[in-house]
């Protein structure tokens, strides 16, 4: 039996890891689990895994998850502190998706006391990218990509790294793709939410539809893979079917296509290096009948280019694009700033980010670059534009 743990279990990654998980009793010893502020939703899957311990972040919630779990015999924890204990408890494997900057110190436990990090908090890669490689190659833990499209490059590149010519990332265009500016400026969160393809949590699915979901990627790929940022292109396709390609020196193109459910890279990353049965859809090509593709207007996605200016920047530019974005997220979900106006703030940040300072391989360095970075924001966002 193999020894696991799921961070951010309550979420949408989480939710759909517990339900592999769950199918599989006789497979996994789950050890811990974590939410944010969903006692019961983390109680039920603690009973239902029969895991050794459920850790509630917010520390006010401990007598209620404890009540939660009276006569279980699961443990229960609840505090940042806590979460951070758990994520150190060594397991073979242990996935990490806690929503945001948060899932860093996270991901950085799991890696120096687990054989295997399933990543799916990308913003541990965007933000502490080189430490996080570094902790990983430090203690031998094997780093895998859960993002969708970075489980598809993975499985496309399949070893052959020094060979790789370019990474096309595919993006879905989100809800906006055919939406004039006009309108974009307008789009309130409700609207900005509804994916059309995936099913996924509020944060993610309004980077997605602003697009800063891809630029994220892009400094994920960066990251996680040996390419240059000019190595690195994204393109719409708009039935999300194609999660992924890589093109090689010899100009074959290998593509990762699948249908638009998590359970596919999350079940790789739990089976990996085997491949396992998934209770996912299987594609019937005849009803999808066309695939399409298109270039993106960079003038109605910014944050591509904003993206762009971050990679050569380097350093701790990730961390003050993260939370730029995180903290113009917030404004945006708050109605204190419109749709367009998030790339705005990131823009404003990164043109006062001082990139001499690239300390990186010190998660220190990377939080004063975070809390830098949001104080920044808010300041943009009430000077206005
Ligand atoms: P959700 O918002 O659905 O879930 C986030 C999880 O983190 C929940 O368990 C939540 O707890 C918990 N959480 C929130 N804030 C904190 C905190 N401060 N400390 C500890 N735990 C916290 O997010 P997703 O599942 O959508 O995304 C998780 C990560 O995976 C993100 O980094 C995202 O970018 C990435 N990702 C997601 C994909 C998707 O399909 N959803 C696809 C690819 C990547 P609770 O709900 O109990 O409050
Ligand atoms: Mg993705």
């Amino acid at each position: 039996m193999r020894r696991v743990s799921v961070f951010g279990a309550t979420g949408s990654v989480g939710q759909n890891t517990i339900d592999l998980i769950a199918r599989r009793p006789d497979d996994f010893d789950v050890v811990a689990i974590s939410g944010g502020a969903n006692v019961a939703l983390l109680a039920a899957q603690a009973k239902l895994l029969r895991a050794d311990l459920a850790v509630i972040a917010q520390d006010d919630l401990l007598s209620d998850l404890q009540d939660a779990l009276a006569g279980t015999g699961i443990q229960a924890a609840a505090g940042r502190c806590a979460l951070l204990d758990a994520a150190a408890i060594p397991v073979d494997w242990a996935m990490s998706a806690v929503v945001g900057f948060a899932g860093l110190e996270i991901s950085l436990a799991i890696a120096k006391n687990t054989r295997t990090l399933a990543l799916a908090n990308k913003e541990s890669l965007v933000c502490g990218g080189a430490l996080l490689q570094k902790t990983c190659a430090d203690h031998q833990t094997r780093l895998l990509p859960v993002d969708s499209e970075h489980s598809a490059i993975f499985q496309c590149i399949a070893g052959a790294d020094k060979l790789v010519e370019r990474v096309i990332l595919t993006a879905s265009g989100g809800p906006f793709l055919k939406s004039s500016l006009a309108a974009m400026e307008q789009a309130t969160p409700e609207q900005a939410v509804a994916h059309p393809n995936w099913d996924m949590g509020q944060r993610i699915s309004i980077d997605s539809a602003s697009m800063f979901n891809k630029a994220m990627e892009v400094l994920e790929t960066h990251a996680l893979f040996d390419v240059t940022p000019d190595q690195i292109e994204v393109i719409i396709h708009p039935q999300s079917i194609v999660h992924s390609m890589v093109g090689f020196t010899d100009g074959a193109i290998m593509a990762h296509l699948g249908p638009a459910d998590m359970r596919g890279p999350i079940g790789f990353a739990l089976n990996w290096p085997e491949r396992a049965d998934l209770p996912v859809e299987r594609l019937d090509f005849g009803a999808l009948g066309a695939l399409s593709f298109q270039h993106l207007d960079p003038v109605q996605f910014p944050a591509l280019g904003l993206a762009e200016q971050t990679m050569q920047m380097g350093g701790l530019a990730g961390a003050a694009f993260n939370a730029a974005k995180e903290a113009a997220l917030d404004l945006f979900l708050a109605r204190q700033i419109g749709f367009l106006d998030m790339a705005r703030v990131v823009r404003a940040v990164l043109a006062q980010t001082d990139v001499a300072s690239n300390d990186i391989l010190c998660v220190e360095a990377v939080i004063a670059a975070d809390a830098i970075a949001r104080v920044k924001a808010g300041e943009a966002a009430q000077k206005g534009f």
